[in-house]
């Protein structure tokens, strides 16, 4: 893997985005303050624009660095500093390498969720996008672990993802602002653990045109 599949991974999570910016916005109308489609679709688009007007080639690394920055800076909600520390993190772990691997991809998404969970502080099973990220993190390993190729890893991180999302429906959340509802988030999918499954499933497309 290298910078294209980066950025692919990118431009492929921007364009789900985009397409499910609607149904986001409805499930944090349920819960939240319907604006997770909104949110998360500017900061991607904002993304790709920023990685347009670069000039030159950029490492792997650099590229999810760069990304985060701008994810932070142009999305005013709590999935603006999450995914963009994610990704910061996940750039910071790669390096400055060219090319990268199974092993450092995993390390990087491990990087990715250790900051999402220093940042927001919650923990998996108070129905927030950590409850979609870290089952997806550890099936990426454990599949790596097992000797899957890295294609059928991605894949199975991604389905622990969606499963960890369907999981969120019967929770009551305990962080952000679905908390404020108490018993009344229960019964709803949490937004960021939907986008969440989105950028997972972004990631394993972009991983399965590699070699
Ligand atoms: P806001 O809640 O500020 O309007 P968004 O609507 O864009 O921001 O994002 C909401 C999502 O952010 C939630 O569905 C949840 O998945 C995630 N989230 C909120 N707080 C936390 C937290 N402390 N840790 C992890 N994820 C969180
Ligand atoms: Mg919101």
């Amino acid at each position: 893997m290298n910078a294209d599949t980066v950025q692919r991974w990118l431009e492929q999570a921007a364009a789900s985005l985009r397409e499910q910016r609607d149904y986001l916005t409805q499930l944090d109308a349920a819960i939240g303050d319907a604006d997770h489609g909104t949110n998360m679709d500017r900061g991607f688009t904002a993304v790709i624009a920023k990685l347009e007007e670069s000039d030159g080639p950029a490492s792997p690394g650099r590229l999810l660095i760069t990304a985060g920055g701008t994810l932070v800076s142009t999305v005013g909600g709590a999935s603006g500093p999450l995914w963009g520390t994610a990704l910061r993190r996940a750039g910071r772990a790669l390096g400055d390498a060219e090319e990268f691997g199974s092993g450092e991809l995993a390390a990087a998404l491990d990087a990715a969720l250790e900051g999402v969970v220093e940042l927001g502080a919650a923990q998996e099973g108070e129905k927030t996008m950590v409850d979609a990220l870290a089952p997806a993190v550890r099936a990426l390993r454990e599949r790596l672990d097992g000797g899957a190729s890295l294609a059928d890893a991605a894949r199975a991180a991604f389905e622990a993802g969606e499963e960890g999302m369907r999981a969120t429906v019967p929770l009551q959340a305990s962080k952000g602002r679905a908390s404020y509802l108490g018993e009344r988030s229960i019964g709803h999918q949490d937004p960021g653990a939907t986008s969440t499954a989105l950028i997972l499933g972004a990631l394993a497309s972009a991983v399965s045109t590699e070699s």
